[in-house]
């Protein structure tokens, strides 16, 4: 079972991959936490990506295609696996395309995790927030402006992916506003429709 979750920063993607992940022994395959181990390992793709993170700004599609199609060859992908926070531009989503396609594989379905535009902000400041009273360390990029800057790429550049997996008939859309437990159950309900197709 291949997946996309698509959906704006803090429509709960990252939870969502987890919980598949361990419930379904997939690869849960996030550009973000593949990007900041790089930055944190200090690596030329961490240092290019850095400064981009930090301000809420895309890396290159050049940079995140490279990462996955690396990460996609790997043995552990073969049983499935879960793309969050990929792709993010049409470029990557066709880059995806011709990559799948010339491995032999395809995609299952593409779960857009639907959210009210004005919670977003209040999601990530409590996530920021908890982070914070847990001892944590809250990321370099939630905060007020970098925050304002990743939406915006979301609107301009990924939200154009509901319509795009739309026409290829793989898109199906959650309620990402309902708890924890019930978009899972949601999704997995998608993903049985999924497997019986
Ligand atoms: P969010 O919670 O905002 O969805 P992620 O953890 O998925 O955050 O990504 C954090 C940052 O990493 C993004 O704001 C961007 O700078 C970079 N990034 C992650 N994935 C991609 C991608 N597919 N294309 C370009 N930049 C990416």
């Amino acid at each position: 079972m291949n997946l996309i979750l698509l959906g704006p920063p803090g429509a709960g993607k990252g939870t969502q991959a987890q919980l598949l992940a361990d419930k379904h022994g997939l690869v849960q395959l996030s550009t973000g936490d593949m990007l900041r181990a790089a930055v944190k390992a200090g690596s030329e793709i961490g240092k290019k990506a850095e400064a981009i993170m930090k301000s809420g700004g895309l890396v290159s599609d050049e940079i995140v295609i490279g990462i996955i199609a690396d990460r996609i060859e790997q043995p552990d992908c073969a049983k499935g696996f879960i793309l969050d926070g990929f792709p993010r531009t049409l470029k990557q989503a066709d880059a995806l395309g011709s990559l799948l396609t010339s491995k032999g594989k395809d995609l299952d379905a593409v779960v857009e995790i639907k959210v009210d535009d004005t919670i977003l902000v209040s999601r990530i400041e409590n996530r920021a927030r908890e982070t914070l009273a847990a001892g944590g360390t809250v990321r370099a990029d939630d905060n007020a402006e970098a925050l304002k800057t990743r939406l915006m790429a979301y609107y301009r550049e990924t939200s154009p992916l509901v319509g795009y997996y739309y026409a290829y008939r793989k898109l199906q859309t959650v309620d990402g506003m309902a708890p924890i437990a019930d978009v899972s159950a949601q999704i997995e309900a998608v993903l049985k429709g999924a497997a019986k197709a």
